[in-house]
């Protein structure tokens, strides 16, 4: 049975990406590397192209099995992903994450979404586009929203951090659906940010706490620098409360 190693041996173009590595993918015609290769340390090895092939499409395109990604020995060089939390955004992601977010910002003026925002949130267009809310009718492309994400058009709220870089996100759906708040899919190994902070002022005095998106864009309409935890399990996470505490405090 072939090692981690050998595999990253037989792929093209491959580099690491946080614990991960990045190689072009044998399953579809890749121009730029697109296959994120995770080996966890219990030897599970996580195959995700985000062209969008199947993972039996690749493992197929690899010679394997289904079965061979349960038991991989990583071989002599390559690390192996730690266990416990999971790493924060790649600059790749946080470029993804990015790219997203100013595209959804683009077509705010006069959307759905700017409707919406005006009558549930009390956001204006105006301040709706400062913040850098967006509008998705479902066309906007990214590796990393779902078809549960897709198929409503949604108000889309980006989850930057207090150095306003932004590092995951949040979209509501402007219609009645069973996912109403929705966000991207984490990569794997890794965890798009849990909080979003909409830094109005730079007043850390005035920095309001809130347990979801829909509670920040209320607050931030009231007049705070809003601070969001996605849901109320996560505002239980000590992780993110060490990062809240950090700046808050610092
Ligand atoms: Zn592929």
């Amino acid at each position: 049975m072939s090692t981690f190693d050998d595999l990253l041996d037989r792929l093209d173009n491959v580099r690491p990406e946080g614990d991960s590595y990045l190689a072009r993918c044998p399953a579809h015609p890749d121009d730029r590397p697109s296959l994120l290769l995770t080996l966890e340390s219990s030897g599970r090895l996580l195959l995700y192209c985000r062209a969008g092939c199947k993972t039996h499409a690749v493992v197929a395109a690899l010679g394997m099995k289904m079965s061979d990604l349960f038991n991989m020995a990583s071989g002599s060089t390559t690390p192996v992903a730690k266990v416990g939390p999971k790493a924060p955004p790649t600059a790749e992601h946080i470029a993804d994450a990015t790219a997203y977010c100013e595209e959804a910002n683009r077509r705010y003026a006069s959307s759905p979404a700017a409707k919406y925002a005006e009558e549930r949130f009390g956001i204006s267009e105006a301040m709706g586009y400062f913040l850098g809310l967006g509008y998705d009718d479902g066309t906007i492309d990214s590796a990393w929203t779902t078809t549960a994400y897709t198929r409503v058009a949604r108000l889309v709220v980006p989850f930057a951090g207090f150095d306003g870089v932004i590092r995951g996100w949040q979209s509501r759906a402007l219609e009645e659906d069973e996912a109403p708040w929705c966000g991207p899919k984490n990569p794997p190994g890794h965890a798009w940010s849990t909080i979003g902070v909409f830094d109005l002022d730079n007043d850390e005095q005035n920095v309001m706490v809130t347990e979801g998106p829909g509670d920040r864009l209320t607050a931030v309409a009231a007049g705070y620098s809003a601070v969001a935890i996605r849901g109320a399990a996560l505002a239980r996470n000590t992780d993110t409360l060490d990062q809240l505490a950090k700046h808050l405090v610092g």
